[in-house]
């Protein structure tokens, strides 16, 4: 049988960083099986469900690259569907009409928590024969078994068995028609014939409800895997205070989607004590009957040092993809400078995210650049205009624009007026990023380009004559 997982998202919300887990733990056990990923938009509760929800979800999981074979399967357009289904339960005596009125149910209900009993529908209609008066509109439940239990033998969690007589005749179609979330998660499961439902854990009392639907049906009954909650260090529920924002606000932050799944990946989740995971290697390694199944806690300085990790060793050229959006987003115009391929290489050391490497990027491009105050002070004084002076001639004489030769006409000068390295190419740095942090130098004055250098070289000698005078 062909492995068949899907994501069923609610969009009443962004896209979490628990739900990314959950989808990236379905789609692992698709690819890693040879099987199919489906997305599935549950978006019944027109109430709460946004476009700019769906939205966030499709443009999360593209940028993730998490790609499904099929959907997004959207539940507003399957109501036919649904209503065929609810007919078809109640033409087989599975499911039956319920005229209970608010009242009855809230009387009901009060006189079990008073019997300290826990609150259920007594199926009062279920053998109704006498006709109901036609102006009042009944809701569908579904005629739960009375004995017997459902044991639901999870991936994660294990073994569960739940007994019937604690499940409710539960409202299938609502007294306007409209069909209930768990009626609709089953009929969709049957139909897309998933065989492993991998969902998060607040659904598990759910499960056996659904499995008793699908039995009604004739379906055949998925495997379950639910995948338990994260939460903050603190152990209270993972909240925007964590970092459990919209996943696209870690595009925003610079974050890599790479280093974003191998986080997610080893959270709850572990192969030995091996921490980075290319996409193959969670595809070959992750298996879903390791996931514990307490909750995990969300450890931010983990996921930036994995950041980091993957900004050292990434691609330049899919590094560059990465700035390049960073890069816009600061207002940064990329067109006349440095190339971004090689401006990843020269400050992949100094990044953690790729916002931070933009902002320390910005005098690599344009001819606008802000001068730190605290270092022109420090480092452009008038005992380094002679040989700042010298250098910048023989920067503008160079033949050949090379770091080698930049690295040579450098270290010649400071032999030359006895200075050391730093004393030259401090004052240097200033001169050409306008503050004391960058790239080695060499590879500074290279990057930024012989014309743009020199120029920069001649400002900076004109602002240390015109304060000093
Ligand atoms: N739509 C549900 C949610 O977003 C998921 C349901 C399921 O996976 O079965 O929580």
């Amino acid at each position: 049988m062909i492995v068949r997982t899907r994501f069923a998202p609610s969009p009443t919300g962004y896209l979490h960083i628990g739900g990314v887990r959950t989808a990236l733990f379905s789609w692992l056990y698709a690819r890693q099986h040879q099987g199919q990923f489906i997305l599935r938009i549950e978006d019944t509760d027109r109430e709460r469900s946004t476009t700019e929800s769906v939205n966030a979800i499709l443009e999360g999981m593209a940028w993730l690259e998490l790609q499904y074979d099929e959907g997004p399967f959207y539940q507003t357009q399957r109501f036919d569907r649904y209503q065929q289904v609810i007919e078809q339960l109640l033409a087989e005596g599975k499911a039956y009409y319920c005229y209970c009125s608010k009242e009855r149910l809230e009387k009901l209900r009060a006189e079990q928590m008073a019997r300290k009993e826990k609150p259920r529908y007594d199926g009062h209609c279920c053998h109704l024969t006498s006709p109901m008066p036609s102006d009042i509109k009944p809701v569908v439940r579904f005629k739960n078994p009375v004995e017997g239990e459902v044991v639901v033998r999870d991936l994660i969690k294990g073994t569960v068995t739940f007994k019937n007589k604690e499940l409710d005749d539960l409202i299938i179609a609502r007294a306007d028609g409209t069909p209930t979330y768990n009626f609709t998660v089953v009929v969709d499961d049957w139909d897309m014939q998933i065989t492993q439902v991998i969902r998060g854990d607040d659904h598990l009392n759910n499960t056996p409800r659904q499995i008793n639907i699908l039995e009604a049906l004739g379906a055949n009954i998925p495997q379950y895997a639910h995948v338990p909650m994260i939460l903050g260090r603190d152990g209270q529920r993972l909240s925007k205070r964590h970092g459990a924002v919209s996943v696209m606000n870690y595009k925003e932050e610079g974050y890599l989607p790479a280093a974003l799944l191998n986080y997610l990946v080893r959270l709850g989740w572990s192969h030995g004590d091996q921490e980075i995971f290319s996409r193959q290697e969670m595809i070959d390694l992750f298996d879903i009957k390791t996931v514990q199944s307490s909750p995990s806690a969300f450890n931010p300085e983990k996921l930036l040092w994995l950041n980091q990790h993957y900004i050292k060793t990434g691609q330049p050229d899919e590094l560059a993809t990465h700035l390049q959006f960073q890069c816009d987003q600061l207002g940064i115009d990329t067109q006349r400078g440095t190339a971004l391929t090689e401006l990843v290489i020269a400050q992949a050391e100094r990044a953690k995210t790729l916002k931070e490497m933009a902002q320390n990027s910005r005098f690599f491009f344009g001819d606008q650049f802000e001068m730190d105050e605290q270092a022109v002070k420090k480092h452009l004084n008038p005992m380094i205009l002679e040989p700042l002076t010298d250098l910048g001639e023989r920067l503008e004489q160079l033949h050949e624009w090379t770091v080698q030769m930049i690295h040579a006409t450098i270290q010649s000068l400071s032999e030359q007026y006895a200075l050391k390295l730093a004393k030259i190419a401090q004052p240097l740095r200033v001169a050409v990023t306008g503050g004391t942090i960058s790239p080695p130098i060499d590879v500074t004055v290279y990057l930024i380009g012989q014309t743009r250098s020199v120029e920069r070289i001649k400002q900076a000698l004109a602002l240390i004559r015109s304060t000093s005078s």
